[in-house]
């Protein structure tokens, strides 16, 4: 029997690939979002050959991953949830790619443990998008000043990533987020969700992060 999740892999996968080729883009990266999901419930995706995976807390993360990284060769870890400057090292210990950094203390630390370890994940900066008072991310006017200092820190930014404001239609956003990244001169856009992927590959998203829509709701 084929796991629910592998079959969700394969219909979204199509999707994407459709939605990016009506904008004209390449099919984005499905980063398959197993937050407070367990190994046996993420399996049947490794064994179906996926490799692209993305979590939210350094912690759990560090609890189910070493072992299936151990198992699987070439799974590609991305952070997506934000991160702590006091977790910085553990954070750039495991993941692949990171992609919540948005302010100086955190870009200091990165840059500190990169420095540390030799490693270097994939940075993407965040963006307060909707300009919204609780949530993560640089200001849409700091952005190029921040991508000054993680430069000068050493940290490796490939592109930008945000979360548009719930309950709106996330176009503008995600239109929004690709035209600065395209005046900053950065290539990739970590943007995109279960209610949205197919939006955000038309409008250019190079990572789509998507996890209920693949593993069903989260309890
Ligand atoms: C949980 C999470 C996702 C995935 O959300 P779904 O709606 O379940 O697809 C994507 N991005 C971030 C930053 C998240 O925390």
């Amino acid at each position: 029997m084929t796991d629910d999740s592998v079959s969700r892999l394969a219909t979204i996968s199509d999707q994407l690939r459709r939605a990016a080729s009506l904008g004209d883009h390449a099919a984005p990266t499905l980063i398959a979002v197993s937050k407070t999901h367990d190994a046996d419930t993420i399996r049947p995706l490794l064994d179906a050959g996926h490799r692209v995976f993305g979590e939210n807390r350094v912690q759990e993360a560090a609890g189910k991953w070493p072992a299936l990284i151990e198992a699987y060769p070439g799974v590609e870890l991305h952070l997506i949830g934000q991160l702590q400057s006091n977790k910085a090292a553990d954070a750039v210990a495991l993941f692949d790619a990171i992609h919540t950094v948005d302010r100086p203390s955190l870009i200091a630390a990165l840059g500190e443990a990169m420095a540390k370890s030799g490693r270097r994940p994939d940075c993407f900066l965040q963006v307060n998008i909707g300009e919204e008072e609780q949530k993560g991310g640089c200001a849409i006017a700091e952005t190029p000043a921040m991508l000054e200092a993680a430069r000068a820190a050493g940290l490796p930014i490939v592109g930008l990533m945000a979360i548009p404001p719930h309950g709106v239609d996330a176009a503008p956003y995600f239109a929004l987020l690709a035209k600065m990244a395209r005046e900053l001169g950065l290539e990739k856009l970590s943007m995109g969700m279960s209610e949205d992927y197919e939006v955000a590959a038309m409008l250019g998203a190079s990572h789509v992060r998507v996890g209920s829509a693949l593993f069903g709701a989260r309890g």
